[in-house]
């Protein structure tokens, strides 16, 4: 019999992308056995107001180019083209819309992320229709994640998201430290793809504090 198609979509704003979501994604690919990984760029990432997000196109060509040499990664552009947030409710409704398919949905994020997750919209509705696999960095807390587990009894939010928890030792790098070093002038070498630096560089992004 056919295995469902198994996905995962990896969400983030990738302000900018770099080898800690690559390697997170390739990790997700490989533990979950997943058919292939579908970037999600986030057009306006919901609980932000961060005045350094550069515009989604960027993030988005940015992304195209860090993941190209992989044959089982892909990105979307659903987010920065919906308009208003992006919620994920909305992209695995649209994802579960154009692969008709029985298909099995990973949704993959930043544990801080999905720590927030109980105050995303239709966020129970969300539990249903996809998993969730929690990055975290070396070193980081799961106790934060009790609160998902512990609603009280007379909570009406009785359905629960089923999170699975990724340790991830390269998420020691970071978009706020890459974006810090442009702006102090100190290297970004090593830390994220060759072609995304030189893009950065060619189009001077991340130069000043708010953009
Ligand atoms: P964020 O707060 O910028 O990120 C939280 C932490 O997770 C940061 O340390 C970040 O590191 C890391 N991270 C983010 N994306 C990651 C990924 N794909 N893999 C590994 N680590 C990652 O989070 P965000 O970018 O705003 O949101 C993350 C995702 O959740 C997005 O897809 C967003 O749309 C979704 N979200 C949905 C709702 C909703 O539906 N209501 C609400 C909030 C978020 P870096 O800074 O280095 O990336």
């Amino acid at each position: 019999m056919k295995k469902p198609l198994t996905l995962g979509i990896m969400g983030g704003t990738f302000n900018p992308i770099h080898y800690g979501h690559l390697v997170t994604a390739e990790e997700a690919f490989y533990q979950f056995n997943l058919d292939k990984v579908i970037f999600m760029p986030a057009g306006q990432p919901p609980h932000k107001k961060d005045k350094e997000i550069i515009s989604a196109e960027n993030r988005y060509l940015m992304t195209v180019i860090a993941t190209a040499s992989n044959p089982h990664f892909t990105v979307s552009r659903l987010e920065i083209e919906r308009k208003g947030p992006s919620y994920a409710i909305d992209t695995v409704r649209e994802l579960r819309r154009i692969y008709k398919e029985d298909v099995t949905l990973y949704f993959i994020t930043g544990a801080d992320a999905i720590l927030e997750i109980l105050t995303w919209k239709d966020s129970e509705k969300l539990y249903e229709l996809c998993h969730f696999i929690a990055a975290t960095r070396p070193g980081y807390s799961l106790e934060r994640f009790r609160k998902l587990h512990l609603l009280p009894e007379n909570d009406s939010r009785k359905k629960k998201p089923s999170v699975f928890f990724m340790e991830v030792p390269a998420l020691a790098i970071s978009s706020t430290d890459i974006r810090k070093r442009i702006r102090e002038g100190r290297p970004i070498k090593y830390l994220l793809p060759d072609g995304v630096a030189s893009y950065i560089f060619k189009y001077g992004l991340y130069k000043k504090a708010s953009l």
